[in-house]
This record gives structure tokens, C-alpha cells and sequence, in this order.
């Protein structure tokens, strides 16, 4: 039997809709850009495929409700059965997409938007819905390239905007993992929002660290890309 989060996907009513443009932004990532055929809340995803043959997959919206277009980021995952096929997609082809969903959302409180790899692009959706004051986003990256949207990001959040590059060192990037940046820090905020989102190592390990740092687990919202 099919249960739980895979289950509840591969029944989601899915529309076919038009790809509306295909942008590669850098070696493994790509931007696609759907109709904008639903409301939705920035923070909130949607499940999509190519044919009913291949189980949806799940994609946050990277754009604003504002924006002309759905934009999804995604990265190409060699191994994996969907990635590589969207990647190869043109203008003009037929997706299957469901409504948006979700309930990793944004509000106007002080938070913290920490990520990994793609994991950013929900708080890219915040940001552009104006959601920047008090906001701080960590983002870890193994390679320079992995900074997705970073001239948005340092012109929306200036200082509040920090790098954490793995495997390389650049121009004020940290170089390290986001996870020893966040053990570095003496006293972390406690009364705010910290919010999770990217793989799941990071999101177990940044859980850790903040409830060891004393953060209340209520105020920690995780969103895990499986
Ligand atoms: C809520 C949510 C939001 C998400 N948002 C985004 C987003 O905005 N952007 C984004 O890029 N991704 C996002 N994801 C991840 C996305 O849904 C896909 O998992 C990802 O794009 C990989 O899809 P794929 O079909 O290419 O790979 P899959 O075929 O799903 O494979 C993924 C990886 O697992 C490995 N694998 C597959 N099957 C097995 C197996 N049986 N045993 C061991 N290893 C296996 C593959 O080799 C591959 O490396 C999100 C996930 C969730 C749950």
C-alpha cells in the first residue's frame, strides 16, 4: 500500500500546462516558468511530472503571487528520473502540474531562512512578496555556482545575506559548511522563527544545533527535500 507524504502526491489532481520558457542559471540548475494559473502563499509547493508514467515530484515556487509567471528552480539530479528529463524540456512543452500547497509560509515576523542547494528557493518566493524585514538567510553551497539568486538576495537583504561555500573560497563568501557557521555563532536569537529548508542531512543537523544553542523546537519550521 501507498502511504504517507509519496502516497498523498501521486494522488494530487494534476493540469496539463505549457512551459513557458526554460533558463539554465548555472551547470546544474535551471529556472522553468508555468502559467500562473492558481493563487498561492509564497513558501507553498507543487507537484509535478512529465507523463502519469513517472511518480510527481515536489517543487517549491521560487516566484512572488505578484509575478507574471510559476517559476520552479530545480536541480538536475544524474541519477534521478524526472531532473534530467525536465531538463532537456523546451518552450512549448506539456507539463503535468498540480494546485499549489503547503505550509512552509513566510509571514512579516523576525526569522531566520537557512538553506541548502535549491532549499533556497522558498525564501526567494518570500523575499520577492516584500517578506525581507528582520529576515536573515543563511544559504550553504558546496560550490560558488550553488548561489542561486544571489544578486537578489544581497540587494534584498544587504548583510543579512551570508554564503557558506564548502569547497571553494570566493569574495565575501564563508568558507565552510553552513553548519560550522552556525556553531561559531556565540547566542543565537531566541525570540523569533528559524526556518529549515534543503536536504535533510542539513535539516537534521541545523536542528541539532539550534535546539543544543537553546532554541525552542516550536519555533524551528522544516521543509525537507526527499
Ligand atoms: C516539499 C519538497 C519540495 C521540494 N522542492 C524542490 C525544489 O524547489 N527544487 C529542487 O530541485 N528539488 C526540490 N525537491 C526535490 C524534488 O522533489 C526531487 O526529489 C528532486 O528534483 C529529484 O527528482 P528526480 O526525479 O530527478 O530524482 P529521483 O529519481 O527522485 O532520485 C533522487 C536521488 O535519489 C536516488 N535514488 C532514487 N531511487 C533510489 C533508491 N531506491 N535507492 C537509493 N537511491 C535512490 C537517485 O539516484 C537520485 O540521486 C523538493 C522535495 C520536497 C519533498
Amino acid at each position: 500500500m501507498d502511504t504517507g507524504l509519496s502516497g498523498f502526491v501521486k494522488k494530487l489532481p494534476l493540469k496539463p500546462l505549457t512551459l513557458l520558457d526554460i533558463n539554465q542559471i548555472s551547470t546544474d540548475a535551471y529556472i522553468l516558468s508555468l502559467p500562473q494559473t492558481h493563487d498561492f502563499l509564497p513558501g507553498q509547493v507543487v507537484a509535478i511530472t512529465l507523463d502519469a508514467s513517472i511518480a510527481p515530484r515536489l517543487y517549491s515556487l521560487c516566484s512572488a503571487p505578484k509575478d507574471e509567471t510559476m517559476q520552479i528552480l530545480f536541480s538536475v539530479k544524474p541519477d534521478g528520473l524526472l531532473t534530467p528529463m525536465l531538463a532537456k524540456c523546451s518552450k512549448g512543452d506539456q507539463l503535468l502540474v498540480s494546485a499549489p500547497f503547503g505550509a512552509f509560509l513566510g509571514d512579516e515576523q523576525p526569522a531566520w531562512f537557512i538553506a541548502s542547494g535549491t532549499g533556497v528557493a522558498p525564501y526567494r518566493s518570500m523575499l520577492r512578496a516584500g517578506l525581507t524585514h528582520n529576515k536573515k538567510l543563511i544559504h550553504g553551497g558546496r560550490f560558488a555556482h550553488n548561489f542561486y539568486f544571489q544578486d537578489e538576495f544581497a540587494t534584498a537583504l544587504k548583510d543579512n545575506y551570508i554564503r557558506c561555500c564548502s569547497q571553494e573560497s570566493g569574495d565575501g563568501m564563508y568558507h565552510g559548511r553552513l553548519t560550522t557557521w552556525l556553531q561559531q555563532q556565540q547566542q543565537l536569537p531566541a525570540h523569533q522563527m528559524y526556518y529549515l529548508c534543503g536536504s535533510a542531512e542539513m535539516v537534521v543537523e541545523v536542528r541539532d544545533i539550534l535546539i543544543g544553542k537553546g532554541i525552542a523546537i516550536e519555533r524551528i519550521m522544516s521543509e525537507i527535500y526527499f
